[in-house]
């Protein structure tokens, strides 16, 4: 998808930084972080949205083993995440490329809003 700005990051077409990169995926810090560490791990394969991925067990083991790195490098494997997925309208989705959200470093409160 030539106009979608998770495509062009993951294609490298746009310039930033990547936090971790394997055949399935790419991860980078979120721009606009809601927590101490906030990081997104985003399938190179443009999925729009959570509904719309049919079961891969290969991109689920590399969303686990991008999650699973990045909180030992980022310490905090030890005190826990919470993984979000925003889908569609309703869920909050903003960018129409699938995205797992890894926020961590606080507390994080419950319900969300
Ligand atoms: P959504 O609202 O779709 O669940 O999440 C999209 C996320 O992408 C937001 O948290 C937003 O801050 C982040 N984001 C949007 N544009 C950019 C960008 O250009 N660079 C980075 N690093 N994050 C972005
Ligand atoms: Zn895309």
């Amino acid at each position: 998808m030539s106009e979608c700005l998770f495509c062009k990051i993951a294609n490298r077409e746009i310039p930033l930084e990547l936090l971790y990169e394997d055949d399935f995926v790419v991860a980078f810090k979120d721009v606009n972080p809601q927590a101490p560490i906030h990081f997104l791990v985003v399938p190179k394969q443009h999925i729009p949205n959570l509904l719309e991925l049919s079961i891969s067990g290969e991109l689920l083991q590399a969303v686990n083993g991008a999650i699973r790195e990045l909180a030992t490098e980022t310490g905090i494997y030890q005190t826990g995440l919470r993984l979000v997925i925003n889908a569609v309208e309703h869920g909050g989705q903003t960018v129409l490329h699938l995205h797992f959200h890894v926020l961590g470093g606080r507390l994080l409160d419950w319900p969300p809003g």
